[in-house]
């Protein structure tokens, strides 16, 4: 039988030749899951042979990421923001730039109780389910227009307690009707923002693997910006804010729309790597 050293090797020979990107993490990662272990303990038992089911089980996992399904659906959870959320190819994986997005609304509102919150096309919840820890007063309220994205979501404010702070929606947002005018404090989306042609040429873990509607409004990036903040303005109290992620260049067309669409105060946050990620207007 192999060892766990033979293993990795092997896995991260073949991963590397079908051209997958860091290919000994990934095949550290995929084996630390079937071992039930963090990657950094592999090292201590390089000399334990696997068993038969454990060498089973990660052929089968190398074969899915070597035909680049991502490393994280083939997991079924990631972390973000500190917490841990599941996963599964009816959901956006959380990306790192989305934590400016919780952070930004975090900081912005730490002293204010009582806070109704709206988040539109919640995916695997993470924005709804992190505002709703760290924001504890708040009431959230999650929409999406795929009802096997609101059962992911779900299932992670239950896996994080935060079930009672939030209620799901499974509706397209233009259908969403609010119980009462003017109601939220807060408007916040990650919305679609690659355009079609820009779709094209995305990675082949992306394009293959991730849900298209959750990637690409089939237009020009910026349809969900427009419909937001117009349907915003009945749903925004008076100064209520609206805050968006967006993509690479966006930031100055998402600005025109604000601006257009009467909201001032317009603020920008960029990422990790200076590019604008976070855009942010109050209305008047
Ligand atoms: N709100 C989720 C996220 O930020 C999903 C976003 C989406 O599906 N476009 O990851």
């Amino acid at each position: 039988m192999l060892t766990v050293l033979e293993s990795i090797n092997l896995s991260t020979e073949y991963l590397k030749n079908k051209g997958i990107e860091s290919p000994r993490i990934n095949a550290e990662l995929l084996l630390a899951k079937i071992l039930n272990c963090k990657r950094l303990e592999l090292y201590l038992s390089f000399d334990r042979p696997l068993v038969e089911n454990e060498v089973t089980q990660y052929r089968e996992y190398i074969k899915r990421r070597s035909s680049f399904e991502p490393l994280q659906y083939i997991i079924g959870s990631v972390e973000f923001y500190g917490l841990e959320f599941k996963v599964n190819r009816s959901v956006l994986i959380p990306r790192q730039e989305t934590e400016i997005l919780v952070e930004t609304i975090i900081k912005e509102y730490q002293n204010q109780n009582g806070l109704k919150i709206l988040d539109i096309g919640t995916g695997s919840g993470i924005i709804a389910v992190c505002l709703a820890k760290y924001l504890p007063s708040a009431k959230v309220i999650a929409i999406d227009s795929s009802s096997e994205a609101i059962k992911v979501a779900k299932e992670n404010a239950e896996l994080n307690q935060l079930n009672e702070n939030i209620t799901f929606i499974d509706s397209e947002f233009m259908k969403y009707k609010n119980e009462n005018e003017n109601e939220f404090d807060v408007i916040v989306s990650n919305p679609p923002y690659i355009s079609s042609d820009e779709f094209q040429d995305l990675q082949p873990e992306l394009r293959i693997y991730e849900p298209r509607q959750a990637l690409t409004d089939e237009s020009n990036g910026l349809s969900f910006y427009k419909t937001i903040t117009k349907k915003g303005k009945l749903l925004l109290k008076k100064n209520g804010k609206v805050f968006f992620e967006v993509g690479q260049n966006q930031s100055l067309a998402v600005k025109e729309i604000l601006v257009k669409e009467h909201y001032s105060e317009i603020q920008i946050q960029k990422d990790y790597l200076s590019i604008d990620r976070v855009i942010y207007g109050e209305l008047d």
